[in-house]
């Protein structure tokens, strides 16, 4: 896979050496099992899949190369670049200025840009909509385009299926950037609606087998449908798109209802189902799969705890945190910060949105056994950052070098 040119801080060496052992050690990524660093007291354990992926190295390479190549210039990122606050305030602080919040909420207005300004679009890509407005003002958008490849592929995906007719039910955060551009570039090819999780796609299934008045569909996924969505006609032919972030299991588990739901409607078998139900597959890209698998390889060992660090609106971090959870206590941090000491830890809920400080995260047992991930849009300086601290919350630990010498050989 090709090499970003991403700042040096953002690199450690310790994990380079780590991944890159790992990768020639396991070239098909077959060995789900996490690296230990054996500190004696304390035991830590990576996942064998973490940190930064091709689409963000991608977006930080060419955000970084703009501000370079563009002394001078107004440089626009058009909302945040990647979710991981520490890489978006290092291009705030290079002059960068946001033009949306993460939620679409305008901060600078389209009709303040002028020809000459520079607007990057970020990894998740943008609305069509938005790319419209840009242009109209003499934006050149291609020139400093970060969407991710793989959420181009999705697009590609939905496109395809709507030539054959078939309308696309998109699995993803309605309110996610990633999310609204595949909304609205599916929108333009096909009748489209988002759920958001199964319960919302129990309530969808209703409105195909007409269980539910077709009229209240309008009013319970308000905001959700594509401009003339005809809710009798359009759940007739669909496929399954996701937001590529998204839990693999929830996507496939969606994907399943919905086909089942229609073969039982329709009377339709395998081998007939794709009259109605498009075979699109899951549309995640290889960094969810790949750091999904490794949380779960991850999950096998008997540890204590895991800590989970990456940016709070980081969809992707939060379901590593998510899968974690169901099996061993579970500390999601930004960075090494929010361990205030070895006593306490400033953890934040996902799905509350809430921020608290906990006592005694660590247990008083030898050795202690601690899982280690991070989100795709995390540096790995952070995550040594944090391994960093933790042992220096054990004094009788074994020497910092020596473990990162064995690793460095
Ligand atoms: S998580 Fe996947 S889709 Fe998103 S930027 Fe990274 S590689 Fe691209």
């Amino acid at each position: 896979m090709k090499t970003f040119n991403v700042p040096v801080a953002y690199r450690s060496p310790l994990i380079t050496a780590i991944k890159q052992k790992r990768k020639q050690e396991d070239k098909m990524k077959k060995n789900l099992s996490p690296t230990l660093l054996d500190f004696g007291p304390l035991q830590l354990y990576l996942a064998r899949h973490f940190g930064f992926c091709y689409g963000v190295e991608n977006a930080i390479e060419i955000a970084f190369r703009t501000v370079d190549e563009n002394p001078g210039k107004r440089i626009f990122l058009l909302s945040e670049m990647i979710h991981n606050p520490f890489v978006n305030e290092d291009l705030k602080a290079r002059g960068v200025e946001f033009m949306m919040d993460t939620y679409g909420k305008q901060l600078i207005p389209f009709k303040s840009l002028g020809a000459d300004d520079i607007v990057i679009i970020p990894a998740f890509g943008t609305t069509l909509a938005i790319e419209k407005s840009l242009r109209e003002r003499g934006i050149q958008i291609e020139k400093y385009n970060t969407t991710c490849p793989f959420v181009e592929k999705v697009w590609n995906r939905s496109n395809q299926i709507a030539a054959k007719g078939y309308s696309i039910i998109v699995h993803g955060k309605p309110s996610h950037e990633e999310t609204r551009a595949t909304f609205s570039h599916s929108a333009a090819e096909a009748p489209t609606v988002v759920v958001n999780d199964m319960k919302e796609t129990i309530e969808l299934g209703k409105y195909i087998t007409g269980e539910k008045p077709a009229e209240d569909f309008y009013t319970e996924f308000r905001g959700r449908f594509s401009e003339e969505f005809n809710v009798t006609k359009d759940l007739q032919r669909i496929g399954v798109v996701n937001q590529t972030t998204m839990l693999a299991s929830d996507t496939q588990a969606i994907a399943d209802y919905l086909k089942q739901v229609i073969a039982t409607y329709y009377d339709l078998n395998d081998k007939t189902i794709s009259a109605r139900f498009a075979d699109t597959r899951d549309t995640l890209c290889y960094a969810t799969t790949d750091n999904q698998g490794a949380v779960s390889g991850m999950l096998e060992q008997n540890a204590d705890l895991a800590i989970v660090i990456g940016g709070r609106n980081s969809s992707n971090t939060s379901h590593l945190v998510e899968l974690c959870e169901e099996v061993l206590p579970t500390w999601f941090i930004r960075s090494e910060a929010d361990l205030f000491t070895a006593e306490t830890i400033l953890h934040f809920d996902w799905r509350r949105k809430t921020e608290s400080v906990h006592h005694n995260y660590l247990p008083a047992k030898y050795p202690v056994r601690i899982l280690i991930t991070s989100g795709a849009s995390c540096p790995d300086a952070m995550v040594e950052a944090v391994i960093k601290k933790l042992h220096s919350f054990f004094p009788d630990a074994r020497n910092y070098d020596e473990v990162i010498d064995e690793w460095s050989k």
